[in-house]
């Protein structure tokens, strides 16, 4: 065997820059093969393309195409057509990695929608064979009632496939317990690129061309053992380059507990560049029953780092993780709803840096003297009362959720200069951390930036990310950067690529990290196993530079097309500097797109939309799996039409598709660890679409409701016949697009705007001692009336005098106020604009005396607190939101300033648990606790949030025939089966909307907050 040279075939090599400029022609015969011979998608349209052009990464390289298996053996077809069409192929799980691994031409093959299954679970062995394609999160949530897990808890869990973790050997925060993928791989199988299908297992056992394979590897090792031992990394957390050590173990944790050479070892880590793996058969973990965490506060950075290698001396056995925040991390969190309580409950005044120290096993009481002997040692070091001791779970497990979000939160950053992920899992020996990061601070003030520290420090791999902004110098100080760190690990004696693998940013350091000859016995092992090069090739071998502008999402040739645009997008229009981080003014940024391009721009890729487990965020994803259908798929649509890259720019019919089955639930503003704000950008969306394309007929109907709601409901009998005659609601159905198969909202010709009057006039309640103003919708006004009686009745009850909101102007007679929702709902911002500025000036009287406003339907009151500062309605819209509240926020206000003794006197005990469905604004402004702390004023009453995400009615979403499928696949994820599954509850859900799915899916009623409270006021 030749061990000395590793060129590749010539006619491989030039595969690769042949499809990098293919014709149509290749493109064509390849897609047509695959949707002849496989039953799989193929998505070969330039929006497909470019969503799948780009991972977590900076960089975006075009594929030709993609395909999306329906069944594993629809691999091994598309490779062979691959095979024969001499297209490469860049195999794909969740696209999260962060540096390019799942870029590049050629045919991209998404794993994660349908191949995803558990194969074979073995308890009793303790093991369990799974498909690439299924996500962490989901196999642990299965394994959970047997006691086991799979313990490489990646922060991508919830979207990160075992597929993808195996091609990049992921690491968890456990790691300094657990070890890396690598050590937690038993077996694969896996297709070569020539089409046999390989087991990879046991070297001592392999037979045939698996032991040919592994004699070849173990002949390198012996060939190039003096530069193993010499520049080879000993630390844990070395990713880089292939396993050849398997067969002479360099790292100071053997591959396998036994030290017996696993010819799957050699995969994990190749980044899909040596096979496709089939399936995977892995090392399970007994679940620790018990955990504790001692969360150490420092006053110095240098100090946390120092202490670090002490830490990790704990625990016998049982320490899990040393996990470092910073201080910039602290405040970035603190500055976001959702993880501000949390990020309060583990600091100690202000700390430069804390350190979530863990213990796990079996026996809380003894972890509990280990966490003491934490806060002993800390004493000794001169840190005294510096550890908050968390030995319930909840805590616990909300600050990992916030540690686990540490870069996404770094990522929130507004402006062009962004965390860049490319020294930022460098890993060093212990002893070396406090120098270390002291020293490539110091490289990041050289250059005019700083980075944010995060991550392991039990295992010496700290994230930092320094700020660049890639569209300017970025590229230019991010090579001076690298040059820089790359001498400090190697003076440190680490590993310069630690955790996220080498993709196309780290490729070209896979050779300094080694030298040259073991590069070259890389070279040979994908000779040897790709002899085709089609396995993303110019990957790990002969990558591109790091800094090759044209591979990267905002290189050289990247402009956005100017466009004016119909909301206010200047807070996203700044400019942010990278030393102090500090933004410029609002609309000073020169995005063209007047601040649209850059707040789509805030995605950063990195799949969080595309998780399934607590939260809204993204319904529609989480029903099709279609990377289309995630918040990412739309902000890279938008991004591509706004840059040119997407013919027909925000009107093209596929951002029209990208859009399509966005409910607007406001989730994505949440629970986006960089806020896209996706809602609000369909709404601009469907402004541009309409102007060139016009409104349809339903959108008419439907969002001028609102206006002709006086008169229509004067004639509820011929307005509601639709609803009695099948045929009348087909022939509605083809004449207006809403399915017959829904009920309308029937008209009432008694409702509450032309009920008896109630409440006190708008000179009384300025006056007044307890005053409160009552916004009434459209919707709960005309068609469940009862809900806005019950509100005033409640407030009444509890002593306030109520004032019903009503128009100031009486040019329009008979019309109520309403916040314009109806047609911001399909993008008629102006009209929009109309109703609001109406309803402002009537409401702001009341605001500019500080009287709260209350309202009843989520998605209308909170369109105050929302939209209606966007709409350029000035000072009025700011004031009037900084009063406006939904009814049980204020009650819940009340309540903790003491004022609701009178209410509570008068409520009645409650007969049945209730259950509550959280209308998906309520829960992306965070309005949920109040709800349930509401409806707690009713004595006796048992409350439980249904998790769930949107209802799938939102607004008129659900009523659409070409929606009425996903709509009800969205209501049983998990809404409708849980109000079946308590038959006895009360169900209260405040959206109208969600009321109506609730009716429609399980013929229960569930009411509003409002109605529930008024049922139990004493008679
Ligand atoms: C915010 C954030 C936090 C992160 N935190 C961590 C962390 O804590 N620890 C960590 O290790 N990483 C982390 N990562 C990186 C990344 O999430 C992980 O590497 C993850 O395991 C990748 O999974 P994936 O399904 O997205 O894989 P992908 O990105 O889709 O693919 C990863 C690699 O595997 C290859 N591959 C995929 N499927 C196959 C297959 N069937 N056959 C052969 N090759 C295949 C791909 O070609 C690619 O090279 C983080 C990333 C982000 C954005
Ligand atoms: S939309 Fe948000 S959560 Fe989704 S990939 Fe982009 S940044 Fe991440
Ligand atoms: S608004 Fe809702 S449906 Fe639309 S992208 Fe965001 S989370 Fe998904």
């Amino acid at each position: 065997m030749n061990t000395t040279t590793a060129t590749l075939p010539d006619s491989a090599s030039h595969t690769y820059e042949q499809v990098a400029t293919a014709s149509n022609e290749v493109a064509g015969l390849l897609a047509k093969r695959l949707k002849t011979e496989t039953q799989g998608e193929v998505l070969f349209s330039t929006a497909d393309r470019g969503r799948y052009a780009t991972d977590a990464s900076i960089y975006q390289v075009i594929p030709l195409g993609v395909f999306v298996p329906k069944h594993a053996e629809e691999v091994a077809t598309a490779m062979a057509i691959c095979r024969d069409l001499k297209v490469p192929i860049v195999p794909r799980g969740g696209g999260t990695s962060q540096c390019g691994q799942t870029t590049g031409v050629g045919l991209v093959i998404d794993h994660s929608k349908h191949v995803r299954n558990i194969l074979n679970l073995d308890l009793q062995a303790g093991t369990v064979e799974v498909q690439p394609g299924m996500v962490l999160d989901s196999l642990n949530a299965s394994l959970k009632k047997h006691g086991v897990w799979f313990p490489v808890d990646v922060s991508t869990g919830a979207q990160a496939t075992l597929g993808g973790m195996a091609g990049n050997n992921s690491c968890g925060s456990r790691s300094i317990a657990y070890g890396n993928m690598v050590h937690n791989v038993l077996g694969a199988k896996a297709w070569l690129s020539n089409g046999e299908l390989l087991d990879f297992s046991q070297f001592e056992n392999s037979n045939g061309r698996e032991k040919q394979i592994g004699l070849f590897v173990k002949q390198l090792a012996v060939h190039h053992q003096a530069e193993l031992q010499t520049n080879w990394p000993k630390v844990l957390r070395r990713v880089a380059g292939y396993n050849l050590d398997i067969f002479d173990n360099q790292n100071e944790r053997p591959y396998s507990p036994d030290g017996k050479v696993n010819l799957s070892h050699l995969l994990v880590g190749s980044e899909g560049t040596l096979a496709m793996t089939q399936s995977l058969t892995l090392k399970l973990s007994e679940l620790p029953t018990a955990k504790v965490l001692g969360v150490v506060n420092f006053n110095s950075f240098h100090k946390a780092m120092d202490s670090a290698q002490h830490i990790v001396k704990l625990g016998s056995g049982s320490l899990t993780a040393v996990e470092l925040v910073d201080r910039t991390m602290i405040d970035l969190s603190l500055k976001i709803p959702a993880f501000a309580p949390t990020i309060r409950t583990a600091i100690i005044g202000e700390p430069e840096a804390i350190l979530l120290v863990e213990f796990a096993g079996t026996d809380k009481e003894k972890l509990k003297r280990e966490l003491k002997q934490l806060v002993a040692l800390m004493g000794d070091m001169g840190l005294p009362n510096s550890v908050v001791e968390m030995v319930d779970d909840a805590p616990q497990k909300n600050l990992w959720e916030v540690r686990k979000a540490g870069l996404n939160i770094m990522m929130s950053l507004k402006g062009d200069g962004k965390p860049v992920s490319f020294i930022e899992d460098c890993a060093v020996p212990l002893e070396h951390l406090a120098e270390y990061t002291d020293a490539l601070t110091q490289v990041f003030q050289k250059h005019g930036t700083k980075g944010t520290w995060y991550a392991h420090a039990s295992v010496g791999t700290l994230h930092v990310r320094p700020i660049l902004d890639m569209r300017r110098d970025g590229p230019l100080k991010m090579r001076a950067i690298a040059e820089e760190a790359s001498a400090l690990v190697r003076k440190f004696k680490g590993a310069y690529s630690g955790e996220h693998g080498d993709g196309l940013c780290r490729g070209e350091w896979i050779e300094w990290q080694f030298g040259p000859a073991l590069q070259q016995a890389f070279a040979q092992i994908k000779q040897h196993l790709d002899p085709l090069n089609l396995l993303s090739p110019n990957r790990m071998v002969n990558p591109p530079k790091m800094d090759d502008t044209s591979l990267m999402r905002f290189g050289n040739n990247y402009k956005i097309i100017p466009i004016q645009t119909a909301l206010d997008w200047s807070a996203w229009n700044v400019h942010n500097d990278a030393a102090t981080e500090q933004t410029t003014l609002p609309g000073t940024g020169q995005d063209p797109a007047q601040g649209l391009a850059k707040a789509v721009e805030m995605c950063n890729n990195n799949g969080t939309c595309r998780k399934f487990d607590a939260g809204t965020m993204c319904p529609s994803f989480r029903v099709t799996r279609d990377e289309v259908h995630a918040t990412r798929g739309r902000a890279n649509t938008l991004r591509l039409a706004l840059s040119g890259q997407l013919q027909g720019g925000l009107e093209s019919p596929e951002v029209k598709e990208a859009m399509d089955l966005c409910v607007g639930c406001k989730g994505c503003k949440r629970d986006c660890p960089t806020g896209v704000d996706m809602a609000r950008m369909k709404i601009e969306v469907q402004h541009h679409y309409n102007e060139k394309h016009g409104l349809q007929l339903k959108d008419k109907l439907i969002s001028n409701l609102p206006r002709y709601a006086h008169i229509a409901s004067q004639w509820p009998g011929l307005m509601n016949l639709r609803n009695q005659s099948p045929l009348l609601a087909k022939l509605a159905e083809s004449l207006t697009g809403l399915s017959a198969e829904r009920s309308w909202p029937e008209w009432k010709k008694d409702h509450f705007f032309n009920g008896p009057r109630v409440g006190v006039s708008a000179e009384e309640v300025l006056k007044a001692s307890k005053p409160v103003v009552l916004f009434v919708d459209t919707f709960n006004g005309y068609f469940e009336s009862e809900n806005a009686w019950a509100a005033h009745d409640v407030l009444f009850a509890a002593g306030y005098q109520v004032h019903i909101a009503s128009r100031t102007k009486q040019d329009t007679p008979g019309q109520h106020l309403c916040c314009g929702r109806t047609y911001l709902a399909s993008g008629q911002v102006n009209k929009a604009k109309e109703h609001a500025q109406t309803l402002l000036e009537a409401l702001l009287p009341f605001a500019q005396k500080g009287i709260a406003i209350v309202g009843l339907e989520p998605s209308c009151l909170l369109t105050l607190r929302d939209e209606s500062l966007v709409m350029g309605l000035g000072e009025m819209a700011e004031t009037v939101a900084a009063h406006a509240v939904l009814f049980e926020e204020f009650l819940e206000a009340e309540n903790k300033a003491g004022k609701l003794d009178p209410l509570k006197i008068k409520l009645t005990p409650a007969q049945k648990p209730i259950l509550v469905h959280g209308h998906c604004h309520q829960k992306a402004f965070g309005l949920m606790p109040s709800v349930t702390q509401v409806i707690q004023l009713i004595p006796q009453a048992k409350v439980d949030l249904i998790e769930s995400s949107c209802c799938g009615m939102a607004g008129s979403f659900g009523y659409e025939a070409s929606h009425l499928e996903v709509s009800k696949q969205m209501a049983e994820a998990n809404l409708l089966p849980s109000i079946r599954n308590n038959e006895d509850a009360c169900v209260v859900a405040d959206g109208t909307s969600c009321r109506h799915q609730i009716v429609d899916g399980t013929k229960r009623d569930a009411i509003h907050v409002a109605l529930l409270l008024a049922q139990h006021l004493i008679k």
